[in-house]
Order: C-alpha cells, then sequence, then structure tokens
C-alpha cells in the first residue's frame, strides 16, 4: 500500500485505523460501533459482532487487516460472490485474494504465492479449505493478522443457512492462539447469538450488538387487489429503473410475474430453484452487475446479495414469518439511501398459509412453531400502529414511531366492527347447525350481500336469516373482515378446500361479550411522503430529493459508471456507489482536491478516476 502518512482529507486523523478509513475507503468518520469493535481487534481481541445487513460489518475486519501486520484470513461461504469481493477491495487499492474451489491449480498457486510473501492484505477462504491440511500448513508458514468469520450465523446446526464445515471453525483458536478472531452476522435472535458464541469456542470475545433498525428502508403494507398492477403501479410512480427483488412463493407466480413486468417495460428477471443453473446464475449476475434489473425470486434468491443499490424489495405473497420477512426486507438498501419494503396481503394469503400449516409434515409442536410465526405475521400486518415498532420488538428491541412507514405516514383509523364479525360468524354458524355446511369466505360473503348467484341458489342460501343482512359493506371490506377476524384468532380456516370455522373466542363475539376493532381498509395504497405529489410521479429513487440540475448529472454519472463497469468486467457499484455519484453531482467539484472530499473516494479512486469524472462535469451535457 502507498504511505499511509498522506491524507487527501483537511481534518487531522488521530488513529491509524481512521486514517485508513478516509485514505483507502474515502469515508469521513466510523459509523455506530464501527470504531469500537476495530480498535477492540486491532488490539489483538476477539470478537462476536451483530449488525443489520447494510451496518457496515465488513470495515470491521478490513480496517484491521490492513492496520494490523500480516495477512486477514476471511471465511465466507458465498463462493460466487469472492471475485466481486477481491475486484471491489483491488479498486481501493487493497491487495485482496481469494481461495476456493472455483479456482483452477494455477490460479490457486498464484495466490498462495502472493500470501507467503507478504504481498496481500486479505484473503478470502472458503470454509471448506479450512478441513484441507494442506491449507492449514500453507497458513502457517505466512503470518495472520486476523481470522474473520463472515456469515457466521452458518454455524447455527438448526438455523436454514446451516453449512457443516463452520464447525471445524472452532479450531482456528487452538492452532493459532494469538491471532485474533472476529465473527459477524445480520442474524438477529438471542438463540442464534448464543450457539455462534458456544460452537466457535467465542467465549472470551467483546459482543458488540447494534440496533437492527434500517431508518433508511420505509415499510409498507398494502390489502392485496390485484397484486402485479399494484406493484407495477408502485415501480412506475417511484422506482422507475430502480434495482429491486420481488418475492413470490410459488415458481409459477415468479415466472407470471417476471413475464408480466417484462411485458410491461420493466427489465426483470425469474430466478427460482427449477431454473437450470447457468440461467440462475446468468440472471444473479445481470442483476449484480447491471444497473436498474429486478430479479423476481422465490427465497431461494438470498444470502449474500451484498448489492448496495436495491432500492426496493417488495413480496407479493404472505412471508412465512417475521424473521424470514425481514431478512429478506433488510437486502434493500445496504448504502443507506432511501429505500422501500412494499408487501401485498390478503385474505386468500392467510388461508392459503394455515393450509400448507395444517398439512405439513412434522409432529404437532413444529405445527405449533409454524402456527405462531404466521400468527407474529399478520399481526405486523394488522396492526395500526407503527410496523417499525413492531418489527424491532419482536427482535427484542423497544423503540418509538417512526416516521417512516405506512402506518406512521398514513395513520389507520379503526372502527368498530363488532357487528360486522357479528354477522359474518353468525352465518357460519347458521350454516353449520341448519344445514351442516362449511364454505369458504367467497360464499359466506356473497348470502351477507344477499346475492343470488346460481352456488347460492344451489344451496338454497337465499332462505337463510342471514341472506342480504350485509349490504352496508361492499366485498373488498367484507373480505377485509374476514381476514381480520382470522388474523385476530376469532376465526379460522379448516381442511383442503380452506373452508371456515368459529372457534372458542368466536364465542365471545357472538355473546356479546367481547368488541372487535378493526383496521380500516385504505382506499388509496399509502404511499411515501415524498412520493405522494404529481410532480414525483416517474422518479427512481437514486434520484428523489437531488435538485433539477443534479438529475442531468447523475445520469451522466450513471451512464460513465455503466460503460466503466463493462469495460472492467466488474460490478458497477465497485466503481463507486449510487451515494457517491449523487454528492458528486449535487457538490460538482472542479478540482481533484473537492472531488477527495466526497464521500466514497479514496486515494485509489481519486487517481485512476479523478480525471474522467472532472471532464465529465466540465463537459457540455
Ligand atoms: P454489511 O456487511 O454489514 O451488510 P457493508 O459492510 O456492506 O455492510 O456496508 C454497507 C455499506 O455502508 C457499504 O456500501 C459500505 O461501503 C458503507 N459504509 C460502511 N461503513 C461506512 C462508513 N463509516 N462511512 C460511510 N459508509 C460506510
Ligand atoms: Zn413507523
Amino acid at each position: 500500500m502507498a504511505d499511509p502518512t498522506e491524507t487527501p482529507h483537511p481534518t487531522a486523523p488521530t488513529t491509524d485505523a481512521l486514517r485508513c478509513l478516509q485514505r483507502v475507503f474515502g469515508y469521513d468518520a466510523f459509523r455506530g460501533d464501527q470504531e469500537q469493535i476495530i480498535e477492540h481487534v486491532v488490539a489483538g481481541g476477539d470478537a462476536l459482532v451483530l449488525m443489520p445487513t447494510g451496518g457496515g460489518k465488513s470495515l470491521c475486519y478490513q480496517i484491521p487487516a490492513l492496520v494490523r501486520p500480516g495477512v486477514g484470513v476471511v471465511v465466507s461461504p458465498l463462493i460466487a460472490l469472492m471475485q466481486d469481493q477481491v475486484d471491489a477491495l483491488r479498486a481501493l487499492g487493497v491487495r485482496a485474494g481469494f481461495l476456493n474451489s472455483t479456482q483452477d491449480l494455477d490460479e490457486r498457486r498464484m495466490v498462495e504465492a502472493e500470501f507467503l510473501s507478504g504481498e496481500l492484505d486479505l484473503l478470502y477462504l472458503a470454509p471448506e479449505r479450512l478441513r484441507v491440511e494442506s491449507t492449514l500448513r500453507l497458513l502457517d508458514r505466512g503470518k495472520i493478522a486476523l481470522f474473520a468469520i463472515d456469515e457466521a450465523h452458518c454455524v447455527a446446526q438448526w438455523g436454514h443457512d446451516f453449512r457443516p464445515d463452520y464447525l471445524a471453525l472452532s479450531e482456528l483458536h487452538e492452532r493459532w492462539p494469538d491471532v485474533p478472531r472476529i465473527a459477524l452476522t445480520a442474524t438477529a435472535t438471542e438463540a442464534t447469538h448464543a450457539e455462534i458464541a458456544g460452537r466457535l469456542k467465542l467465549q472470551d470475545a467483546k459482543h458488540f450488538v447494534a440496533s437492527f433498525d434500517r431508518p433508511n428502508i420505509q415499510y409498507r403494507i398494502a390489502p392485496k387487489n390485484d397484486p402485479r398492477k399494484q406493484l407495477l403501479e408502485l415501480l412506475r410512480t417511484e422506482h422507475e429503473g430502480d434495482a429491486g427483488v420481488v418475492y413470490c412463493l410459488s415458481r409459477k407466480g415468479v415466472e407470471d410475474t417476471a413475464a408480466f413486468l417484462a411485458q410491461n417495460g420493466v427489465d426483470a428477471l425469474p430466478y427460482h430453484a427449477g431454473l437450470d443453473a447457468a440461467t440462475r446464475a446468468a440472471n444473479q449476475a445481470r442483476f449484480l452487475r447491471e444497473d436498474g434489473v429486478v430479479v423476481v425470486a422465490t427465497i431461494a434468491f438470498g444470502m449474500g446479495i451484498d448489492k448496495p443499490d436495491v432500492r426496493f424489495v417488495a413480496h407479493l405473497d404472505l412471508p412465512k414469518s417475521v424473521e424470514g420477512y425481514y431478512q429478506e426486507t433488510g437486502r434493500a438498501g445496504r448504502d443507506g439511501l432511501p429505500s422501500t419494503a412494499w408487501l401485498a396481503y390478503g385474505l386468500q394469503d392467510v388461508v392459503q398459509q394455515r393450509k400448507m400449516i395444517d398439512g405439513s409434515e412434522g409432529d404437532d409442536a413444529h405445527r405449533r412453531r409454524l402456527a405462531a410465526h404466521l400468527e407474529a405475521m399478520l399481526a405486523l400486518c394488522e396492526t395500526v400502529e407503527c410496523r417499525r415498532v413492531q418489527l424491532l420488538a419482536y427482535f427484542g428491541e423497544r423503540s418509538g414511531p417512526c416516521g417512516n412507514c405506512d402506518t406512521c405516514l398514513t395513520p389507520a383509523e379503526t372502527w368498530d366492527g363488532t357487528i360486522a364479525a357479528q354477522k359474518f360468524l353468525s352465518a357460519v354458524l347458521r350454516l353449520a347447525r341448519e344445514r351442516r355446511q362449511k364454505f369458504g369466505a367467497g360464499q359466506i360473503i356473497d348470502i351477507l350481500l344477499g346475492k343470488k348467484t346460481a352456488k347460492v341458489i344451489q344451496h338454497d342460501h337465499d332462505q337463510l336469516t342471514v341472506f342480504g343482512i350485509g349490504t352496508e359493506l361492499g366485498v373488498a371490506e367484507w373480505r377485509g373482515v374476514v381476514r381480520q377476524l382470522l388474523a385476530q384468532g376469532l376465526l379460522a380456516v379448516e381442511g383442503e378446500y380452506g373452508t371456515l370455522v368459529l372457534t372458542e373466542a368466536s364465542g365471545e363475539v357472538l355473546g356479546r361479550q367481547r368488541e372487535v376493532r378493526l383496521r380500516r381498509e385504505p382506499e388509496k395504497p399509502a404511499r411515501s411522503a415524498k412520493g405522494s405529489g404529481k410532480s414525483a410521479a416517474r422518479k427512481a429513487a437514486a434520484v428523489a430529493d437531488l435538485p433539477e440540475e443534479a438529475v442531468a448529472l447523475f445520469e451522466r454519472l450513471r451512464a460513465w459508471r455503466a460503460a466503466t463497469a463493462r469495460e472492467l468486467g466488474v460490478p458497477a457499484y465497485v466503481i463507486f456507489h449510487d451515494a457517491t455519484l449523487r454528492e458528486i453531482a449535487t457538490a460538482a467539484p472542479s478540482s481533484l482536491d473537492a472531488l477527495s472530499t466526497v464521500s466514497g473516494v479514496g486515494e485509489s479512486k481519486l487517481e485512476k478516476y479523478g480525471e474522467s469524472i472532472l471532464a465529465l462535469l466540465t463537459e457540455d451535457a
């Protein structure tokens, strides 16, 4: 690396770590706990770091690796991303390399030689490499600055991402007792933390637990009417040209939605386990490398999408748990810029998930756990309070109303739904008592609305006393009532056809011992304060709030970045993040000195791209 005493920044740095942050990464100051974590590891201590996605975990091991003598060894399961991670570091002037199964022998030999001759600052390793004795001997012959264990929750045996190779990492400490270890994860539950500390033998490690809040993500949950149309509207009004992920439950849902978006001019690609490996890899690569690609996926598209500029994550089906939902939405806005998490949810979701739980393999305890997960998710969907307060509470964190979720922006109205609930429940009761019949929501709503459909006539349902007693509400409102009764446990779904039955608690409503408060169905979907005016239409989030002159500049910078990235064969964000381009477009610096003060412009990038950017800024649009 170049002489660390020189810095292009005006403020005088005080520590090696801060100097490194400014000179190499081009950032002014540490965020959150970064400084304490880095100081602790630089001094040789072990650390367990729990930080949300986008919290800035990478710097917590990258900077100590640069400051301490020797090579930082990073264990990561994300083999497909190692090349990109190494490219991103090299673009910063950091000497990085990786060893994994995708390389041929020659490539591996070269990296090993670099490691031994002290020509590396960081070495990324797939966990299975550490099971090979020759790798261990190689590490013995070099100087190791630290071990970083990324995605540390992979050691948790009952988690989704369990990797058996991670269990072997507990031996690092025995073989290299003097080398500090830092384990990092974005998984938020207590049980996982304890398991990581235990299995990695990190008993003496200092724990750093950050808030799991992601303030730049706007949480919104909308009633589902015509989900694809609703999604398209969201993309057109708030996320034109933005990169995003759309999650669907089924492969068919993925295929149909991707085709629908593509027909409507969105650069959308499908991703699910049924596609062949080459298509999946190609679609993922386009998403990571290019600007503004939308991936429609099942949750198979997941861990390690460390693209910083995902501007929205949309769910067209109800996720199965709050934890899964938070992890998936957390893939938006790693760069800290405004992003949207949008979920459309309806009666059919509840019916379908209850059916899936009833039909799932495993014992009763397992089904009860699934049901508890679903209930927590439903409570989040139906809350009239701040979504974020509820989300964070789920992870044991207390907070106040956030001002950046749909219920904060457009407070939800509630209404006394006791009578409506009684009408619906008594229709269910009469069908059961008088006819020994069970039906789904559609038929019961038709009865309440007094509709003489073929099915109503066929079953003589127009003869029931409840026929036509519910005309004060429309179909959509009735569906909202049913959905909320299900969410509150005042009604239940049964069997293959999703028929409705009463619960014990239904009796309290029918017996007038219990009041039912319901959330009013919004007439217009809630939407961000910024996005609400007509003028905001057709604006991508990446250029939102930029002054008019800066927008054109930003677009030129983006085009330059895309061309440069293609030429170098690296993802666009490796050149510069959106946040950096935005700041350049707004500040319009006229000298290299001025450009160097922009956040994200370190020494190496200033040298490589500074002149091109200044030329671009002065050239006529
Ligand atoms: P994580 O691994 O925790 O998801 P990253 O390490 O990828 O997060 O960091 C998220 C984003 O924040 C990256 O774009 C990174 O460059 C940026 N970042 C991290 N630390 C800082 C900082 N101190 N100042 C400015 N940007 C930062
Ligand atoms: Zn809120």
